[in-house]
């Protein structure tokens, strides 16, 4: 036991996962010490404020339909900061034959809510809107094995909704390969309709009868919320209030984690003191924990490097308003894969929330790589910059030189939920339940959203607050 007889726990990593199992715990009379490079709370969230432009370095928004969310901005005191998106901006944009369309009114991802709106696209051929129309009809899957979204998809919707609709969308939210995205981990939602009521037609009908959700295309946009002054003001405000309540940061990088005969768990690196718990949450990236866990058990380091990860990078570029011909009149704008073009989609990101670019300005985010393309991360940033601006001139009708050009670099930062995953997540739990006082936690596992990340660093704590001696 810890010398202030509290029963103490490490935390690895202060990333949202992180900083919401030391909460749990802190809240819970817990001794917590968290471990983290730089002493930098938030992980991947960042907010940049330069000469009036808001620039979020990842995560601009999350989905205010699960309630972690905004439940943690409301305990910090941060409610008056939730914005949700601009009504405007409720849509998504598709790429399609040189022009951008929008999603069909009520089609969300995959589900079709609405039969008019496909009927009158202009994004699919005849044959294709038929063809999704047929969804209906089609026979549920007799097997309960996972599948890949692609499969799911172009199963259920046919190949041309699948190449033009679902995969840039899918792509904007996963970057991942959509070949081997699983259903089960990305969109058991869908998979559950698919199950209930035969049909993704039928389950969205059911689920749009019972909701009051006003309606919108694409993600759900009007679903979203985000903080005013920024997305990095959630993980900051955290970590003020768990150094408040004496939570010790330790800036360092753990290199291994062991636990010694009296089983108590020791965090070693590059660290100024040595750091040793009752218990430790490993919310590092899951390459990095399977390293830090290969000497406590090789077999579930084994399954952690098994998880994938891509990458990609955002330019942000900033333009006054009349150097941009079109009307920026939704969310952003998706790129299907069968465009040939180099970049994923583009955020309107001052289209979306106020206060993002400064009076007369707009600022657009501008993805670009994902699993699809990793020769894109090895650009350098001047190569990044011109080859968004010279997309968004085509695709959009900028003009000139932005007021802001920014490029941020995300190397292998995003889990890819590979076929499969869902198993691979329970035999990671189940091994991690083998050693009494470790947890893991964070985007790796049960969902990359912020309330899904949220949940299972909430989860992680409960873990801990339940060993013996932990009343
Ligand atoms: C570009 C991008 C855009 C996104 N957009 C959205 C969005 O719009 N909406 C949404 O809901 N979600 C979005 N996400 C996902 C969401 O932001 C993340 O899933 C979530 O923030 C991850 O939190 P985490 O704590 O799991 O991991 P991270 O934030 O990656 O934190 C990991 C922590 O581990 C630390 N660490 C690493 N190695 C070591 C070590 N050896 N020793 C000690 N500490 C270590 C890191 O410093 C960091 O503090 C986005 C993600 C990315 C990358």
């Amino acid at each position: 036991m810890h010398p202030d007889h509290r029963s103490s726990v490490v935390v690895v990593g202060a990333g949202l996962a992180g900083l919401v199992a030391a909460d749990a715990l802190a809240r819970r009379n817990r001794s917590v010490t968290v471990v983290v490079p730089g002493g930098r709370a938030g992980g991947v969230l960042g907010t940049v404020h330069h000469d009036g432009w808001l620039v979020e370095r990842s995560a601009d928004c999350f989905l205010a339909a699960r309630p972690e969310g905004v439940a943690l901005v409301e305990r910090l005191g941060l409610e008056d900061e939730l914005i949700g998106v601009e009504p405007v901006a409720r849509r998504a944009l598709v790429w399609h034959a040189g022009r951008t369309l929008p999603v069909p009114a009520g089609f969300r991802l995959m589900a079709p809510g609405r039969a008019w709106p496909v009927a009158s696209s202009r994004i699919l051929s005849i044959a294709g809107r038929a063809r999704l129309l047929w969804e209906r009809f089609v026979p549920r899957r007799s097997t309960a094995d996972d599948e890949s979204l692609e499969s799911f998809a172009v199963r259920r919707l046919g190949r041309e909704a699948f190449d033009r609709l679902v995969q840039p969308l899918a792509a904007g939210i996963w970057t991942a390969d959509p070949a081997r995205l699983s259903m089960a981990a990305a969109c058991p939602d869908f998979l559950a309709m698919e199950r209930r009521h035969g049909s993704l037609w039928s389950g969205e009908r059911a689920r749009l009868r019972q909701s009051a959700a006003p309606e919108a295309s694409g993600a759900r946009y009007g679903q979203f919320v985000t903080l005013a002054s920024g997305m990095e003001t959630l993980p900051r405000r955290l970590a003020e209030e768990l150094r408040g309540c004496g939570v010790r940061f330790i800036d360092g990088t753990a290199t291994a984690i062991s636990r010694a005969a009296d089983g108590r768990w020791r965090v070693s690196g590059d660290l100024p003191e040595s750091v040793s718990a009752d218990a430790v949450i490993v919310t590092t990236p899951a390459p990095v924990s399977s390293r830090l866990l290969a000497t406590v058990d090789q077999g579930l380091a084994d399954e952690l490097a098994g998880i994938g990860y891509a990458g990609s990078c955002i330019v942000s570029l900033g333009f006054a308003r009349d150097r941009v011909t079109h009307p920026l009149d939704a969310a952003g704008l998706v790129i299907p894969r069968i465009a040939g073009r180099r970049i994923l989609a583009v955020s309107f990101s001052s289209s979306k929330f106020p206060g993002r670019a400064p009076r007369g300005c707009v600022l657009l985010r501008v993805f670009v790589g994902g699993a699809l393309d990793p020769d894109a991360m090895r650009l350098p940033d001047d190569a990044l910059v011109e080859l968004a601006l010279s997309e968004v001139e085509q695709i959009l009708g900028t003009r000139g030189e932005p007021r802001l050009a920014r490029v941020e670099r995300w190397d292998r930062a995003m889990p890819q939920y590979h076929v499969g995953h869902v198993a691979r997540v329970a035999r990671i739990e189940a091994a991690a339940a083998r050693h009494p006082g470790l947890a893991l936690a964070g985007a790796a596992y049960d969902g990359v959203g912020i309330p899904q990340v949220i949940a299972s660093g909430q989860k992680a704590a409960a873990c801990c607050l339940t060993l013996p001696g932990s009343s």
